[in-house]
């Protein structure tokens, strides 16, 4: 028996985000019924014409919450549903001051659970929220890393240098001091909750967008890093070499969420979601293997010899939530195809 069984109505924050839309339709595939959130009436629109059937069906309904770092502005999503999905918060390397990410990253996720808390009653079973690898590795990563590791070096390097540490250290602290709070808030009121808590760390998401964009200029952070470097002509192999990460491909994300609530052994746990490690070479190396024109050859195959200082165990999100990652061709070929349709 899942934790929260389909048709169970699970409230998605933020639902307008490259991630969200997949996790909506996912859910929305899997029988669920979809209360979503967005900033403003205007992003409505979108998602009532992409999942016209389901508003029409009444699986899906959208609500407006304008400010997430409002004491209280989940009282009223959170009333009347079996779970939450937190994704809502801020994903870009541009803040000068780091709060402009700390306050909506923390307050969001801190104050969906005080929302939950409070209106969730005993109907609410479980909160999923949408954290990061950025919250895993800091510059101390060595080795295998699974979900023991914390990042602390990027809270203590933004606490030390403020608006003057490198961005995306600004953006690493956000997000491990929200599934920090998201943690510490469940272990002190564990005696009063109806619900657990499910924390899910994607590295680079990457992979086909049902979000709202007219041009490459509306790309969300991870996405824009993937056409900038195969696509916009801009970025050779030789400009990314060093550049490495890890990376999932969207739709397993979304899957994890979906999962994170249908398996009951997921209650409490953090998992990784990730398949695997690059260098910017593997991607142009999988642009030619599958004759896609136009892309820059580099040094076929030098991403094979690249020393990793770590790399991510997903183990436990394959065991557990029972995910099979995509593999690097697939989401390669159904990303370029996803932009070359859009006529980029
Ligand atoms: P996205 O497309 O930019 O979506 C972010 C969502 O959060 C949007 O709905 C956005 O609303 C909302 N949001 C952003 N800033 C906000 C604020 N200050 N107040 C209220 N809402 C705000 O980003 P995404 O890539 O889908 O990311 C979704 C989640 O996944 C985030 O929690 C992010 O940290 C996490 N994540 C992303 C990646 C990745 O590579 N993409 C990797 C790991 C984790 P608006 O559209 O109104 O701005």
């Amino acid at each position: 028996m899942p934790a929260v069984p389909a048709p169970a109505k699970v409230l998605v924050s933020g639902a307008n985000g490259y991630i969200a839309v997949w996790v909506v339709r996912t859910l929305l595939e899997r029988g669920y019924t979809v209360r979503g959130t967005v900033r403003s009436e205007s992003k409505t629109g979108y998602l009532k014409n992409l999942f016209k059937s389901e508003v029409e069906s009444g699986k899906l309904e959208l609500i407006v919450v304008p400010d997430i770092t409002k004491p209280g502005a989940f009282d009223e999503a959170v009333k009347d549903v079996d779970a939450v999905e937190h994704t809502a918060s801020p994903f870009h390397f541009k803040a000068n001051d780091p709060n402009e990410l700390i306050e909506p990253a923390v307050k969001g996720t801190v104050g969906m659970l005080e929302s939950a808390l409070k209106f969730g009653g005993t109907r609410l079973k479980r909160v999923v929220v949408t954290s990061s690898c950025a919250s895993v590795f800091d510059s101390n990563s060595r080795g295998l890393i699974n979900e023991s590791s914390w990042n602390e070096a990027s809270i203590t390097l933004v606490k030390e240098k403020g608006s003057a540490a490198p961005n995306p250290e600004k953006y690493r602290a956000s997000k491990t001091l929200a599934e920090k709070g998201a943690r510490e808030f469940v272990s002190k009121n564990a005696s009063s909750l109806s619900w657990d808590l499910v924390t899910l760390c994607p590295p680079f998401v990457f992979g086909p967008n049902i979000n709202e964009i007219s041009s490459a200029a509306d790309l969300g952070t991870s996405q824009a890093l993937f056409y900038e470097a195969l696509l916009s002509k801009t970025k050779t192999p030789e400009d990314l070499k060093g550049v490495a990460g890890g990376w999932v491909d969207v739709r397993d994300v979304a899957l994890g969420h979906a999962r994170a609530l249908e398996v009951p052994e997921a209650g409490g746990q953090r998992f990784i979601l990730s398949s695997g490690m690059f260098v910017w070479q593997d991607w142009f190396d999988a642009a030619n293997q599958l004759g896609i024109p136009d892309i820059p050859k580099g040094t076929p195959g030098a991403g094979k010899d690249h020393q990793y200082v770590f790399r991510y165990d997903s183990s436990k999100a394959q065991n557990v939530l029972g995910i099979k990652f995509r593999d690097i061709l697939t989401t390669t070929k159904e990303t370029v195809e996803d932009f070359k349709k859009r006529g980029w």
